[in-house]
């Protein structure tokens, strides 16, 4: 076991979905139990005290347990998922984190094999999905482990036997200078037993490449860039060793009507020149499936903005959702009947001017650069 693969949750002996009320009675309970004035002494209890008090001081703030349970213990390495970019700022918890665990796992012992690679998988989904969340299945071909062997890698019914050339340490040392170096046995690669006999199935790797259907449940409000993690769903590691993670990467599609910014929706709406001037009432499509009546006040100009409060995208692992903007176009007819001409015409001859200021004013002031240009 190392670092990244002891799961925060199970320190704490509780379900994924566990409350703040169930996760902080488990920790009380287990820091109680591990607290060092209880085990005086004992180095194992101080490390595993230790241990708790990291994870819960993870999972007790919402933000940090969110990015943790998408992406793992790599929301605290490197500076967070991506860089930094984006993750939360986690200080130096990745620090101690590394410190105490590896310290408690890394050294001394014999060397565990490492666990299983991470594997990535893309997957499309429509704007529509993304609002509602999805429960779909994906098809993947990955390692699992062999099942002859349980992921032994030993023909089934023979064993395995203790590394004669490294005694079972799985590292050997060897005088470099003054220094003694402690290597990974080259016998054993590190595992401190051999195989009498390879599995005929997985040619003693202890895993197979094999399809798999797995389950993915895609929550309301995510967005292209989103990962979900499915714990232990990645390849097998090697002789039986922990599984790496998948993580499922999320692409949403281009929406014909709406353009999302975050949680807002932007759709733009062109209507008529009559109803920009009359007023009036027009139905949009909401993202939810539902109809929206938009009140289009009289006089509205182009590129004017109304806001529908709650008609966006639902928030992210959060509550409510966010807005739709409805962004107004007029549109001047190019199709019109010989009638309809003749209503405009006299419309026009009762136009003083003062219907439309915007375009009065600017007239006016084009006439006084003209008379400056002739003086
Ligand atoms: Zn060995
Ligand atoms: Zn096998």
């Amino acid at each position: 076991m190392s670092a990244t693969e002891i799961d925060f949750y199970e320190l704490l002996e509780c379900e994924r979905t566990a409350d703040d009320k169930t996760l902080k009675s488990a920790y009380r309970r287990l820091a109680m139990k591990w607290h060092p004035d209880k085990n005086p002494g004992d180095k194992e209890a101080e490390t595993r005290f230790k241990m708790i008090s990291v994870a819960y001081d993870c999972l007790k703030d919402p933000q940090k347990r969110a990015a943790y349970d998408r992406y793992g213990h790599a929301a605290f390495q490197n500076g967070g998922p991506g860089g930094g970019q984006g993750g939360a700022d986690f200080g130096d918890i990745g620090d101690i984190f590394e410190s105490i665990f590896g310290q408690a796992f890394g050294g001394g012992g014999r060397q565990q094999a490492r666990r299983g690679a991470d594997l990535r998988y893309d997957m499309e989904i429509s704007l529509e999905e993304a609002f509602h969340g999805k429960k779909t299945e994906i098809e993947i071909e990955v390692s699992a482990a062999c099942e002859p062997c349980h992921g032994s890698g030993a023909e089934p019914g023979t064993g395995a036997r203790r590394c004669t050339m490294c005694g079972g340490h799985g590292k050997v040392r060897a005088q470099q200078g003054f220094f003694v170096v402690e290597r990974t046995c080259p016998t054993c690669h590190g595992r401190g037993e051999v195989i009498e006999k390879p599995c005929r199935v997985c040619r003693g790797e202890g895993r197979v490449d094999k399809p798999q259907t797995l389950e993915v449940d895609i929550p309301p409000g995510v967005d292209s860039g989103t990962r979900i993690r499915l714990s232990g769903k990645g390849e097998a590691g090697p002789f039986g060793a922990p599984p790496g993670d998948l993580y499922i990467f999320l692409h949403v599609k281009r929406h014909a009507v709406f353009e999302r910014e975050g949680t807002t929706l932007v759709t733009r709406v062109p209507i008529t020149f009559t109803t920009a001037a009359l007023g009036g009432d027009i139905e949009i499509p909401g993202i939810d499936g539902e109809r929206l009546a938009v009140d289009i006040p009289a006089g509205i100009q182009s590129g004017k903005q109304l806001r529908k409060r709650g008609a966006g995208m639902p928030v992210l692992q959060g509550r409510g959702r966010g807005d739709m903007v409805i962004e107004i176009s007029v549109e001047t007819p190019t199709k019109l009947s010989a009638r309809q001409k003749e209503l405009l015409r006299e419309l026009q001859e009762t136009e003083t001017g003062d219907e439309c200021p915007g375009s009065k004013g600017f007239f006016e002031r084009i006439k006084s650069v003209w008379a400056g240009l002739a003086e």
